[in-house]
């Protein structure tokens, strides 16, 4: 395990490639993408031939093959241009990561470097309209068939869908209970595979949201990614690795929101002075940066953890995942008190932010059930010791 909290010289010329990555190729674009839901493809195969569509990947699968520690960095670099474009990678780096640690020798050789260089993007499909944080009630069925199997169900707040090409789907393969589902690779466009309408959602708006329906399609055998029953732990596992970039996404996200607002006050005037001359307004700037300071250093505890394997991994997932997107919530929010009136006009970014980051407390499982996880933990006679 690396205790070291900098990267070494290698990984901080990443940091820094992808933070100009970030700057200059991401944020001057990232309000025309929310303005007009667009689908920035060209900077999302610009984003894999730097490597970031297989973050997570081993180098002889055509990844970077790095660990949490460093992604984190990525992540906070990437929504320091745009969140929206930084949380879709983030994505489809956990779907990619499935196929690649789950999938067997055919689907590797033929499908991970697509997914790596990111020629090919892929979605990740769990939640269902009457399994969201009860996830483990999913429906939809992978009926076993000689050669395969025939999926059926439907799945809600697919992240990417109608844009990507692969879906990471789990489904079950026996009636009951977590331990019957069982997780597949499928083609976006197989037959029986169709869309929903694109969701009218307040943040993430450069990319889509649909419901997928599967009827009748036939998933040969070699596209189920580890053994059957399996699906449901292994989407866990890439949930707590999402939730780090998720909190990651918060962070970067939040420290635009300072930059942005110390700019802003620095030059707005009132009562014939500077703004940022008021003691309260200086109050407010000191305190987001310390909140701020201290979710990441969580963050970055978190990440060193899941790269040690530690046994508590997935609390510290959660506790970060719940104090990070929170705090970079109310730190965006505060920024936008900031600006006065012009913080709600689209002239700036401070409302996009807002936005983006209201999501990020909902989705890869709301903060109340990332505290049900951190107290379970924490309730557990045998384990509790792990968390504190
Ligand atoms: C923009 C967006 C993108 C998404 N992308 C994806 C994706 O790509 N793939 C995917 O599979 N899913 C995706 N999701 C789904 C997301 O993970 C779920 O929305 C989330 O897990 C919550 O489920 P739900 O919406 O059904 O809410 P519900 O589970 O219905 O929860 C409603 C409320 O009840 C509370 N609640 C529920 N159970 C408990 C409990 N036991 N204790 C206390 N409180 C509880 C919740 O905290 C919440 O406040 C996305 C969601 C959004 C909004």
């Amino acid at each position: 395990m690396k205790e070291e909290q900098q990267p070494d010289g290698q990984e901080q010329a990443l940091v820094e490639a992808v933070a100009r990555f970030a700057i200059g190729q991401l944020a001057p674009h990232a309000a025309a993408w929310d303005e007009s839901e667009t689908f920035p493809l060209p900077q999302l195969r610009q984003a894999g031939a730097l490597g970031l569509c297989g973050l997570f990947v081993s180098e002889d699968h055509g990844g970077l093959g790095i660990g949490r520690s460093l992604g984190v960095r990525l992540f906070e670099a990437l929504a320091e241009g745009c969140t929206s474009f930084a949380a879709f990678l983030s994505i489809h780096n956990m779907a990619t990561a499935m196929v690649a640690r789950f999938g067997g020798a055919v689907v590797r050789q033929q499908h991970l470097p697509e997914l790596t260089s990111g020629a090919k993007l892929a979605s990740y499909c769990l939640t269902e309209p009457e399994a969201g944080s009860d996830a483990a009630a999913l429906r939809t069925c992978a009926a076993r068939r000689d050669d395969g199997y025939v999926l059926d169900g439907a799945k809600a707040f697919i992240s990417g869908a109608g844009d990507t090409q692969w879906l990471v789907v789990m489904a079950r393969t026996a009636p009951v209970g977590s331990k019957g589902i069982s997780a597949f690779l499928v083609p976006a466009d197989h037959p029986g595979v169709s869309y929903g309408r694109r969701e009218r959602k307040l943040g993430w708006r450069s990319q889509a949201t649909r419901m997928v329906l599967f009827q009748e399609v036939f998933v040969p055998e070699d596209h189920r990614l580890g053994a059957e029953g399996q699906g449901f732990a292994m989407a866990l596992q890439a949930l707590d690795g999402g939730r780090l970039n998720i909190a990651a996404c918060s962070v970067g996200t939040a420290r635009a929101a300072l930059r942005e607002a110390i700019s802003y006050v620095k030059t707005r005037r009132q009562f014939g002075q500077s703004i940022s001359q008021f003691q309260a307004v200086q109050f407010r700037l000191a305190d987001m940066a310390t909140e701020l300071h201290a979710a990441r250093a969580l963050l970055d505890q978190a990440a060193r953890h899941y790269d040690a394997g530690h046994r508590a991994t997935r609390a510290f997932c959660a506790m970060a995942k719940r104090f990070c997107t929170d705090v970079a919530f109310a730190v965006a929010d505060g920024a936008l008190e900031l600006h006065g009136g012009y913080g709600v006009l689209g002239d700036y970014p401070a409302e996009r932010h807002l936005r983006d980051l209201r999501l990020h407390r909902l989705l890869e499982g709301t903060n109340d059930i990332m505290r049900l996880i951190t107290a379970r933990q924490l309730l557990d006679d045998h384990d509790m010791e792990g968390l504190l």
